[in-house]
């Protein structure tokens, strides 16, 4: 039987418009998600599908609001027996962020992809068709309950948590780093490459929440000063993380400042601007005496994303660190 998969878009430069194809100049969010579908040949054949528009921006300006309405209507359709899978397009820049947060609060056996492409929609070559094409294969496959949200971009399926945009040329434009691939998908033929895990709460409920904690994150650098520490915390920041050299660290200023912070009960996360980095707890930084927590193989967006949704819960840093171990 068909199954049916209902597509959320959020706009990006899968729905954007080029002016003038031999030029790069361009806008994010321009196309509705009705005028994406149609575009794409033999789409209909996949699945029965239906659809709606819940913004139309370049991903740079999603925020919390939207993230917290995205996230509700994802569980409301989630619980909708009429709907087999979901899949939301969006803009590249800040996919990961967005799929990482839904992957947190939401939690059902029905897939939900996202996808994003490189190039607009009036390009020579562009990547969103065929990037929905096999994102609508990969929500309605047999295989794909069960494994939460996906992001599928140019083939490869990835996981939130590890996916990752690593290139803003071409339009293989991310990569699981550390975590690998879930999957592969071709023409719209999937290949699985692992099990399902078991399907289990979300981390996080956003029952009752209306908006989500200021965090900053803030670049660390050859001789890093502390003034923008003193600055997002004057700022009204409950956290901070750092995007630290090497594994998470930063200048003897700016750990000292940030301990003090830390004392008067701002949390501080290290992770790193290294792409491939490791972020241990106690390593060359003393987490246990500057009351620090390590953000592991997290990377400093994404970091932001948690450590919002870990201080709706909780401001305990060993807790907060538990939280860093598991999500
Ligand atoms: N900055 C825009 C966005 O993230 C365009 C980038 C893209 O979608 O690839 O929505």
């Amino acid at each position: 039987m068909m199954r049916r998969v209902h597509l959320l878009g959020t706009g990006g430069t899968i729905a954007g418009a080029q002016p003038d194809p031999r030029h790069t100049g361009y806008s994010p969010g321009v196309y509705p998600i009705e005028t994406l579908l149609t575009a794409v040949p033999g789409l209909g054949e996949l699945a029965h599908l239906s659809c709606e528009q819940v913004v139309n921006i370049g991903s740079q300006d999603m925020d919390d609001a939207i993230w917290l309405a995205l996230a509700r209507r994802v569980n409301d359709l989630a619980d909708d027996a009429v709907i087999d899978a979901l899949l939301i397009t969006h803009g590249t820049d800040t996919l990961e962020e967005t799929a990482y947060f839904l992957s947190l609060v939401t939690a059902s056996a029905k897939p939900m992809v996202m996808v994003g492409a490189m190039r607009p929609a009036t390009a020579i070559s562009a990547d969103g068709p065929g990037n929905l094409y096999n994102g609508v294969a990969v929500a309605r496959d047999p295989g794909a309950p069960g494994r939460g949200t996906l992001l599928c971009m140019d083939g490869e399926i990835h996981r939130p948590r590890y996916a990752t945009k690593t290139s803003t040329m071409g339009a293989s434009a991310f990569s699981s780093l550390l975590g690998g691939l879930v999957g592969v998908v071709q023409t719209g033929r999937v290949h699985w490459l692992e099990r399902a895990p078991p399907v289990r709460a979300a981390h996080f409920s956003i029952s009752g929440v209306e908006r989500l904690p200021r965090v900053d994150v803030l670049i660390a650098h050859a001789g890093m000063n502390a003034d923008l520490i003193d600055a997002a915390v004057a700022a009204g920041a409950r956290g901070l993380v750092i995007a630290g050299v090497g594994s998470g660290n930063m200048s003897g200023r700016a750990i000292a400042r940030l301990t003090d912070a830390a004392a008067h009960g701002v949390t501080v996360v290290r992770s790193s601007r290294v792409p491939r980095s490791m972020v241990l707890r106690n390593g060359e930084v003393d987490d246990d005496h500057h009351g620090f927590v390590a953000a592991r193989d997290l990377n400093p967006a994404k970091s932001r994303v948690l450590l919002q949704l870990a201080l709706t819960a909780t401001n305990d840093t060993r807790l907060i660190q538990e939280v860093f171990e598991r999500c």
